[in-house]
């Protein structure tokens, strides 16, 4: 069988995370990319598992040598998703992204047969309930993520797959439905 690249995007609190780690709970020929990133490990996070740490000159050389499928720069420490772990793992299993819109058309143009996938709300106030629930950011944050929204939104016409994550199971057979599929 094929295995797939996708890069699943959308707005921050439309259940992303929560369809990506189940999927990969529930099968083992599915796995998340593994990005490097210049910013120190965090406590519990483990190299090769959570991110590759990478110090900024080798951060560096790695772009020189286009190990990027895309990268970026967020608050002072480059991340990027390694196009070498990519390609090895395709060999064997299929590779989840969770990335944003930026960095989902990036990869799309250094890999053409990544899938682009967004997963939207069913409405706004929905999203507003699930970023509220969640509880991890403030008002503040919340409304910032909203802002985002738009923008994010605003891309849906250049993506392969749109999932509505109304009913969480129904999303992810709809997830599962397309890595079988390509
Ligand atoms: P993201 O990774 O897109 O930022 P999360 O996976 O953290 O979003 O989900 C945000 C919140 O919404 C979580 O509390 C999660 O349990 C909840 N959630 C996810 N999918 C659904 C759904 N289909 N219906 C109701 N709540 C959901
Ligand atoms: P954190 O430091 O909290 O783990 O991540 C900070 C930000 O970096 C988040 O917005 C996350 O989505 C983004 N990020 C993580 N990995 C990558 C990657 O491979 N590429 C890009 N472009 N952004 C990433």
């Amino acid at each position: 069988m094929k295995h797939v690249l996708l890069a699943v995007s959308g707005p921050s609190g439309v259940g992303k995370g929560t369809m990506v780690k189940t999927i990969i709970e529930r099968r083992s020929d599915v796995v998340e990319s593994v990005s490097c990133t210049t910013r120190p490990p965090r406590e519990g996070e483990v190299h090769g598992k959570h991110y590759f740490f990478l110090s900024r000159e080798e951060f560096e050389r790695r772009i020189q040598e286009d190990d990027f499928l895309e990268y970026d720069e967020h608050f002072g420490n480059y991340y990027g998703t390694p196009k070498s772990f990519v390609r090895e793992t395709l060999k064997t299993k299929s590779v989840i992204m969770e990335i944003d819109v930026v960095g989902s058309l990036e990869a799309k143009k250094s890999f053409p047969e990544c899938k682009l996938v967004m997963v939207v709300p069913p409405s706004v106030d929905e999203l507003k309930r699930r970023l509220s629930g969640r509880g991890s950011e403030t008002e503040e944050q919340i409304q910032g993520r909203l802002a985002r929204m738009e923008y994010e939104l605003s891309h849906k016409h250049l993506y392969d797959y749109i999932i509505v994550n109304d009913d969480l199971e129904k999303a992810i057979a709809d997830l599962c439905k397309i890595i079988d599929g390509e």
